[in-house]
């Protein structure tokens, strides 16, 4: 299986609850490793860049204005299979439909403020990763 990089928001809901650390426990209890992490308070046009691909969506305003309410941290994730574990670890986008023990399960609030995004794909992982960080921003783990 071949390494790879993700890229995680812990989302305002999880920040203001105060897990980050619980949050990336759960990573680093996986086998992901952190290798670039920063605190930001997101601009409405960052995040609206961010979110471009949900435009047409009748949620995108609402989840824009949410993803600037408050600070987030933006972090890459490193390790086999990172993209998909990522995604298990997150659980389900709802989090009433969440698997048992998943991130969104144990903190998410509803299915917009549910604590954390995950890259789905390689390719979307590559963009979002460049979206937030230049490439002197990734450190080396090995
Ligand atoms: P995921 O984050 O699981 O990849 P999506 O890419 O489908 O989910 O959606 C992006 C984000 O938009 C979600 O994480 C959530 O914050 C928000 N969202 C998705 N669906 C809805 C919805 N039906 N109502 C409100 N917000 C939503
Ligand atoms: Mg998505």
């Amino acid at each position: 299986m071949a390494i790879e990089r993700t890229f995680s928001i812990i989302k305002p809901d999880a920040v203001a609850k105060n897990v980050i650390g619980q949050i990336v426990a759960r990573f680093e209890q996986a086998g992901l490793r952190v290798v670039a992490s920063r605190m930001i308070q997101m601009s409405r046009e960052q995040a609206g860049q961010f979110y471009a691909v949900h435009k047409e969506r009748p949620f995108y305003n609402d989840l824009c204005a949410y993803m600037c309410s408050g600070p987030v941290v933006v972090q890459v994730l490193e390790g086999e299979n990172a993209i998909a574990k990522n995604r298990d670890i997150m659980g389900a986008t709802d989090p009433k439909k969440a698997a048992k023990g998943t991130i969104r399960a144990d903190f998410a609030e509803s299915i917009e403020a549910n604590s954390v995004h995950g890259s789905d794909a390689p390719d979307t992982a590559k963009l979002e990763i460049a979206f937030f960080f230049s490439g002197s921003d990734l450190c080396s783990r090995k």
